[in-house]
C-alpha cells in the first residue's frame, strides 16, 4: 500500500504564528491563563492539549477580564477588537497577514464609499471578522455563482475580497458573475498563497493515488475544502480528525493512499495516520516479511542500533588516533549510549498519548523492558570501564551520575518561583549538548586516558570536535523533525529557540566544519587517509537531512535507521580501511 503525502499538509504559517504567540504568552505570563477569542485550531486533540497548558478558549468577554487574551489568525472585527481592549489586561494579536490584509482592504475601500462583497462562507469567524470592518448594509457575502444574482442591483461602487480559504475554482466563477453585473468592481483575490498551494497540490495528488485521506477538524473550512477538491477529482475520500478513525476494512482495498492535511492539523496527528497506514500495509504482508520486520523494530527502537553505531564511532576513532584496537571501549561506547539514550527517552516521553509515536509509541508499550535495558547497560558500562582503569571507570561514573542528574529537578518546585529552568534538560539544547559530551567522553577522552602516552593532543582535539559534531548534528535533524510536538507539550529545543530555518544553516554550517576537520587532518598528517574516507559519511548525512526536509513527513522506521545509520556507515568504512585498504 503505497502512501503519497502531501507536502503542504499540516499547519500553515498563520497557525503556526498564532501557536507560537500563544505559547510566548504562556512563558511571560506564568501564573495567569492565557485565553485565545475562540479556539486556536480546529484541532480537538491540540485544543485539548493547549488547554493543559494554560491556554484556554473563551467564548464571552467577561471571562477574559483583567486577564490575557489572544486574537487568533482567523481575526476579528474591530468591534470585537475594542471590546476584547477594554475587559482585557493585555490583547496579543496573532491575525494572519494575509487575513489582516482582506480585512484592511474591505476598511479602505468601504470608507470610499464602497460596498464589500466577500466570497466565502457565511459565518465563519474570518468572514464574520472582514465584514465586522464595513459599516452596516454594506457589506454581502457570496457562497455561490448564483447568489450573485441576489446582490442589490444598485450598488455603484463595488470591491470583492475573498475569505482566504477559498478555492481558486470557487473564487473564479463567482467574481466573473460579480464583474458581469458590476463591469467596474476591484477585484481583491486574497486566497492566500499557503490555501491554494495545498489545494493545487491535492490535484496533483488525486491523479496518483486510488484514495485520498484528508485530516483535520470537521468545522475546519480548508480541511472541508480539501476533502471537497478531491470528490470533485472523483477520488474516493475520507475525511477524518484522528488516525482512530481509520477503518481497515474500507482503506485496504485501495492500492495507493493519498494523504493530505488542513491547515491548522498538527503534524504529530498526520504522523498518527500515517503510522496506522503502514499498520494495515503490514497486516497484509506475510508472516515471514512480518517477523523481519519485528526483529528490526525491536533492534533498531530499543536502541540497540544506535548503540551499535556507538561502538562503531569509538572504533572509527581509535583508528584516527593510530591506537591498538581495543575491543572493550567500543564496548564501554555502546553501552554508554544504550543506557543514557534509553533512560534519556524514558524520562521524556509525552504525558499525552496521541503525542507517541514510532520509537515513543514502543517505548510507552515496552516500558518494563526499556528500564530493564538502561539498568542493566549502565551496570555494563560500568563494568567494562573498571576493566580500563580507575579514570575510565571515573569518568564514566560522572557521566552516567550527570546523565540521571540531568532529568532530576534541581531546584524543587515551589522553590525560587521566578525561575524558568528547574532541571537542566530544562535548558534549551541542554539535552543536544549533554549527549554529545557524553558520546565524546566516552568516545574519545577514555581511548585517550587509556592511551595518554601515544595520543598526540592534536589528533584528540581533532577527534572530539568530530564526535561533538556528529552527535550535535543527528539531535538537531531529529529536533526539526518533533518540533511541532515540542512546541505542544513545551519542551525548548534549538529549532524552537531559533526557527527551524537557522536550525538548518546550523546543521550545514557543523557539516561545513566536519569536511574542514576532517581534509585538514589528512592533509597536516594528524590523521590517517581514512580521515578523507569519512567524508562520505558527511555526504550521507546531507542527503538524509535533505531528503527529510523535503519530504517533511514521518518516513517509519526506515528513516530512523537512515538517521542512525551514519554511526554505522563511519564503523563500516573504518573496518574496511583497517582490514582491507590499510
Ligand atoms: S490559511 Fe493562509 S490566511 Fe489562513 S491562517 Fe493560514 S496562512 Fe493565514
Amino acid at each position: 500500500m503505497p502512501i503519497k503525502v502531501a507536502k503542504t499538509s499540516g499547519f500553515c504559517y498563520g497557525v503556526r504564528r498564532a501557536m507560537e504567540l500563544a505559547l510566548a504568552a504562556t512563558h511571560k505570563h506564568r501564573s495567569q491563563r492565557v485565553y485565545t477569542w475562540g479556539p486556536l485550531v480546529h484541532n480537538r486533540q491540540a485544543v485539548d492539549l493547549l488547554q493543559a497548558r494554560n491556554i484556554v478558549p473563551a467564548e464571552t468577554v467577561d471571562v477574559i477580564r483583567n486577564g490575557v487574551v489572544l486574537i487568533r489568525a482567523h481575526g476579528v472585527a474591530p468591534g470585537v477588537r475594542r471590546e476584547l481592549e477594554k475587559h482585557a489586561e493585555e490583547v496579543i494579536d496573532a491575525t494572519c497577514p494575509h487575513v489582516a490584509r482582506a480585512q484592511q482592504i474591505a476598511s479602505e475601500y468601504a470608507s470610499r464609499g464602497y460596498a464589500i462583497i466577500i466570497i466565502g462562507d457565511k459565518g465563519h469567524p474570518e468572514v464574520t471578522g472582514i465584514l465586522g470592518c464595513v459599516p452596516d448594509g454594506r457589506g454581502f457575502v457570496v457562497e455561490t455563482p448564483e447568489e450573485v444574482s441576489q446582490l442589490p442591483r444598485n450598488l455603484e461602487k463595488v470591491c470583492v475580497v475573498a475569505q482566504t480559504t477559498q478555492s481558486g475554482e470557487r473564487f473564479e466563477p463567482i467574481a466573473k458573475n460579480i464583474k458581469s453585473i458590476y463591469p467596474e468592481a476591484k477585484i481583491f483575490n486574497t486566497v492566500c498563497g499557503a490555501t491554494s498551494a495545498r489545494q493545487t497540490e491535492i490535484k496533483e495528488l488525486a491523479r496518483d493515488v486510488d484514495a485520498m485521506i484528508v485530516i483535520g477538524g470537521y468545522h475546519s473550512a480548508n480541511t472541508r475544502r480539501l476533502a471537497e477538491i478531491s470528490r470533485q477529482y472523483g477520488v474516493p475520500t475520507f475525511h477524518i480528525e484522528t488516525a482512530e478513525e481509520l477503518e481497515f476494512n474500507k482503506i485496504s482495498r485501495y492500492h495507493t493512499i493519498g494523504v493530505t492535511a488542513g491547515a491548522s492539523t498538527p503534524h504529530w496527528v498526520i504522523r498518527n495516520v500515517i503510522e496506522r497506514l503502514r499498520e494495515f500495509e503490514e497486516m497484509r504482508r506475510s508472516t515471514v516479511v512480518r517477523f523481519i520486520h519485528s526483529v528490526l523494530r525491536f533492534f533498531i527502537y530499543t536502541q540497540l542500533y544506535l548503540a551499535l553505531g556507538a561502538g562503531s564511532v569509538a572504533f572509527a576513532v581509535q583508528c584516527l588516533l593510530r591506537l591498538p584496537l581495543n575491543a572493550r571501549l567500543s564496548m564501554l561506547s555502546a553501552f554508554y549510549v544504550l543506557c543514557i539514550h534509553t533512560l534519556n527517552r524514558f524520562l521524556s516521553l509525552p504525558q499525552d498519548e496521541s503525542l507517541l509515536y514510532g520509537m515513543q509509541k514502543y517505548f510507552a508499550r515496552q516500558k518494563r523492558l526499556m528500564r530493564f535495558m538502561w539498568v542493566f547497560s549502565g551496570i555494563l558500562a560500568v563494568g567494562v570501564s573498571l576493566l580500563l582503569g580507575l579514570a575510565s571507570l571515573i569518568l564514566v561514573s560522572v557521566s552516567l551520575f550527570l546523565g540521571a542528574l540531568y532529568s532530576l529537578a534541581i531546584i524543587p518546585r515551589g522553590w525560587l518561583p521566578g525561575v524558568r529552568y528547574r532541571r537542566l534538560m530544562d535548558i534549551p539544547g541542554s539535552k543536544d549538548l549533554f549527549m554529545a559530551i557524553g558520546w565524546a567522553v566516552v568516545g574519545v577522552v577514555i581511548p585517550f586516558v587509556a592511551n595518554r602516552a601515544i595520543t598526540p593532543i592534536p589528533a584528540f582535539l581533532m577527534s572530539i570536535l568530530i564526535v561533538l559534531i556528529l552527535v550535535l548534528v543527528r539531535s538537531m535533524i531529529y529536533n526539526i523533525r518533533d518540533i511541532e510536538g515540542d512546541i505542544i507539550i513545551g519542551r525548548e529545543t534549538i529549532p524552537i529557540l531559533i526557527g527551524r530555518r537557522w536550525t538548518e544553516r546550523i546543521v550545514l554550517v557543523l557539516l561545513g566544519m566536519l569536511t574542514v576537520v576532517l581534509i585538514v587532518g589528512w592533509a597536516t598528517g594528524i590523521f590517517p587517509v581514512l580521515s578523507l574516507l569519512l567524508l562520505i559519511t558527511v555526504g550521507y548525512i546531507i542527503l538524509t537531512a535533505y531528503y527529510k526536509w523535503q519530504t517533511e513527513f514521518y518516513q517509519g522506521l526506515a528513516y530512523d535507521a537512515m538517521i542512525d545509520g551514519q554511526f554505522i556507515l563511519i564503523g563500516v568504512i573504518a573496518i574496511l580501511w583497517r582490514f582491507v585498504l590499510e
